[in-house]
């Protein structure tokens, strides 16, 4: 056998596996619950899942315990033999009559670090640390704010910033029209850092980032972006990724417009490989702005995102 077809072999093996363990764990709660390891000499359904198929206590007890909170989940349940216990799993506690088959569709479709993701951000802890590099200029500035604050602590202080921001929007339009009346370098310094406690998802540390070059795209060969219009397009996000709040580096250019439909290259988005999963899977209300867009399991899955699903499963 060739490299080629040894590794080949080893995949398709592997898959087998995956899908014969999901269908030993589904079959689990039932052996449980009919007391079926009883009848063959063990003592528990963990003894018995162990010593005829060679299942880990910590799989056994995950099966169950997802089976006892999918009561009113019956399709992400089904999806168990598909999908398997651990991403199901994630799913778990926020699953519910009415988002049942649309998180069924993402287990089976979607890699499980997206799905991680996913479920992180529904249940609502999707909170990121955002890092800012302030400069010697800036941190003064910074400190003056402090002190007129009257606050030690760099993240309370911004926090007042931002909370004063929020609540008096007028007065912060006042300021930013004193700063416009400041003369020179001093003007565009305060400028940017009024924009970064503005928006704190937009602040970029003053390193420049490196952009990196685009590894494993989902777009063939044949639909090569130009070098100029791809770095156009990173530059839009200084090299990171677009989706709200994430701060990798962006993997994947994104087409909004879709290209197998429109056949060009504008609206081209740079994405995180596991935001570019979200794109394709029905999970984002897609607005104009990627500022603006938000989770939303009601998505619908057109054609280029099942051609999209079914080559990132084959891959
Ligand atoms: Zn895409
Ligand atoms: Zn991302």
């Amino acid at each position: 056998m060739t490299n080629r077809e040894i590794h080949v072999r080893f995949c398709a093996l592997g898959k087998e596996n995956r899908r014969i363990v999901n269908e030993l764990v589904a079959m689990l709660p039932e052996i449980d619950r009919l007391k079926i390891y009883k009848d063959y000499g063990c003592a528990s359904v963990y003894e018995y899942a162990c010593k005829y198929a060679g299942l880990s206590y910590a799989v056994v007890q995950k099966a169950l315990w997802v089976e006892e909170k999918l009561v009113e989940a019956p399709k992400l349940k089904e999806a168990l033999k598909e999908a398997g216990v651990h991403k199901v799993a994630l799913f778990a506690t926020i699953a519910n009559a009415q988002n049942d088959a649309a998180l069924a569709d993402k287990v089976k479709h979607m890699s499980k670090p997206a799905l991680q993701e996913l479920s992180k951000e529904l249940r609502g802890n999707s909170v990121k640390k955002v890092s800012v590099e302030l400069d010697a200029e800036m941190q003064f500035l910074f400190g003056k704010i402090k002190e007129k604050l009257g606050i030690d602590g760099d993240e309370e202080a911004l926090k007042a910033i931002f909370k004063a921001h929020l609540a008096h929007k007028d007065a912060m339009k006042q300021s930013i029209k004193k700063v416009q009346n400041i003369p020179g370098d001093e003007k565009s310094k305060n400028k940017k850092q009024l924009s970064e406690a503005e928006n704190p998802a937009d602040a970029q540390p003053t390193k420049s980032h490196p952009i990196k070059a685009p590894s494993g795209e989902h777009i063939p060969v044949s639909r090569y972006i130009p070098a100029k219009i791809r770095k156009k397009a990173i530059s839009k996000t200084n090299g990171k990724c677009a989706y709200p709040n994430c701060t990798k580096s962006y993997e994947h250019l994104h087409h909004q417009d879709y290209f197998a439909h429109t056949r060009n290259h504008k609206n081209l988005i740079p994405l995180c490989k596991i935001h570019h999963e979200f794109m394709h899977n029905g999970v984002v209300a897609v607005e104009n702005e990627p500022k603006k867009w938000r989770i939303d399991l009601g998505g619908k899955i057109c054609k280029f995102d099942v051609e999209y699903r079914r080559a990132r499963q084959n891959k």
